[in-house]
């Protein structure tokens, strides 16, 4: 042994060690840490850690918009005071590139350490937001991957405010490192909102064996187990009648008054209060939680195509929201009626609200199903507002009429063997579990006339074209009456049941309002 010899060992040792320490770190999860040293100023603080990309620079991205929320967001105008260093801690340039993208000169960097402000403004579902009693996580409002690399698993720790008690996450926990949770991709990261503060957890249930948790900011005074035990009731019959529970856990997060809920693979975050109890109604609370809780099945997992891999920077536009938001409006009283949460007048007099709500607005001569699927995402949600508002409908109130009329004929073509909910049970086995993907609008229409045996062409119709549905025939088949014509200048259309329906009228009728 020579000294020039142990030395070149040496190096070759460390040169060793250094590519092996880099390659361990590409394998390992992208850490983030969320801070909150300006609550007032409703300013996070995140810290990230990632390798620097192959080449000479590393572009870092935000999402534009959060799926189930299908508007354009401009997150990326919220990140403030952007700061990127190598391992050496050297800062390194960077530029913006495009609307929600950096591109770092990360050249020669190994890893590479950002730490940027996250600005909120608004309460809401779909966007991040922090004072001093809670904070509210969207992820892709907070947490920058690089681009093309939505692959890589990631860490997050949240470090809470002085007090703060639980987080309230879909995500998984790592044991022994507080507030410490990780994601095995970004789209999972995504998918999972974090609710920060001094929470309140309600009694968890489990079905068949898989717990469920409900935790919430500011719930307010109300029965709280009575909540509970509607809500296992409602999870018992929707993932009985899908046949299969997806998830290992699933986590409702309740984050005080507010607008609207979206859906997660494994949770759903819902703005809630004891005092929305009172105002919105028991019921009325109910059916948003079950809208909320069914889309885990129907748009998560049973999916038009469109949904997944999303298009983060430009949106994922489908025509068939319809399906995917009017289904989990039919479903809500399907399901609540099946769990003894809703009598059979309320039952009838939810689809006569929402027949109303489609023949009383002028945009049903206008719009198509299928358009305002796909022009959500200038239209609204809701439909334009202003003077275009007559020109446009919702998909969440067509949709679950149009939901209803393929209920009934599917079970009038199969004399009450089958009906939707065979639809549904075989788009999630034949597209989620066997196939992995979403389905076509053909795959659809050849799924749904497979189970009723018969072409559907004038049901079809409903959602291609502005054609009036043929609510007599339709609702007849459950042995229903509906009065189109001189109830219409009242706006409501009355639902009743036929004086003397035949055998198989009361059999739909019973199986489809989950009758005794
Ligand atoms: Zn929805």
């Amino acid at each position: 042994m020579n000294f020039k010899k142990k030395r070149r060992g040496l190096c070759l040792l460390a040169a060793h060690c250094l590519v092996a320490g880099a390659i361990a770190q590409k394998a390992g999860p992208i850490k983030f840490t969320v801070s909150m040293p300006e609550p007032a100023n409703h300013t996070f603080h995140v810290a990230m850690d990632l390798p620097a990309g192959e080449g000479d620079s590393t572009r870092l991205k935000l999402p534009d918009w959060q799926p189930g929320y299908y508007q354009l967001m401009d997150y990326a105008s919220s990140i403030d005071k952007l700061v990127v260093k190598n391992e050496n801690g050297n800062a390194l340039r960077w530029v913006k590139s495009g609307k929600n993208g950096w591109t770092v000169a990360a050249k020669g960097a190994h890893m590479l350490h950002a730490e940027y402000d996250v600005k909120t403004t608004r309460k809401f579902v779909a966007t991040s937001y922090l004072d001093e009693e809670h904070g509210y996580i969207t992820p892709v409002s907070m947490f920058m991957h690089e681009a093309g690399k939505l692959q890589r698993p990631s860490e997050v720790t949240i470090k809470p405010l002085h007090g703060w008690n639980r987080v309230a996450t879909g995500l998984d926990s790592v044991p022994d490192k507080a507030f410490t949770y990780v994601a095995p991709d970004f789209d999972l990261l995504y998918d999972s909102p974090l609710l920060v503060g001094n929470l309140e957890e309600l009694p968890a249930f489990e079905v068949k064996g898989i717990p469920h948790r409900f935790i919430g900011y500011k719930l307010g005074d109300f029965d709280k187990v009575k909540l509970m035990s509607d809500i296992q009731r409602i999870v018992e019959k929707a993932s009985s009648l899908m046949g299969d529970i997806p998830y290992k856990h699933y986590t409702f997060i309740a984050i005080g008054p507010g607008q609207g809920g979206i859906e997660h693979l494994n949770s759903t975050t819902i703005s809630f209060s004891g005092d929305q109890l009172n105002t919105r109604g028991w019921n009325g609370m109910l059916g948003f939680i079950t809208h909320e809780y069914f889309h885990h099945y129907n748009v998560k997992r049973i999916r038009p195509i469109e949904l997944g891999p999303f298009n983060y920077d430009k949106g994922s536009k489908t025509n068939m929201l319809w399906v995917s938001e009017g289904l989990t409006v039919y479903y809500e009283p399907l399901i609540m009626r099946a769990a003894g949460l809703m009598g059979e007048q309320e039952f009838l007099d939810f689809f006569k609200k929402q027949i109303t709500n489609v023949e009383t607005k002028p945009g049903r001569l206008f719009q198509t199903l299928a358009q305002a699927s796909a022009e959500t995402w200038s239209d609204g949600p809701f439909g334009r507002t202003g003077d275009a508002v007559n020109k446009t409908i919702s998909y969440y109130q067509k949709g679950p009429v149009v939901g209803m009329l393929f209920d009934l004929a599917i079970r009038h073509e199969t004399k009450n063997k089958r009906s939707l909910d065979d639809v549904m049970r075989k788009l999630y086995q034949d597209f989620y579990i066997k196939k992995g993907r979403g389905f076509t609008e053909e795959e659809l229409r050849a799924t749904i006339e497979s189970v009723a045996g018969k072409n559907l062409d004038e049901l079809f119709s409903y959602i291609y074209t502005t054609a009036e549905p043929d609510y007599r025939k339709y609702l007849g088949y459950a042995g229903l009456e509906i009065d189109v014509t001189t109830e219409k200048h009242f706006g409501t259309f009355a639902i009743t049941k036929k004086a003397s329906p035949n055998a198989l009228e009361l059999e739909i009728f019973k199986g489809w309002s989950r009758g005794e």
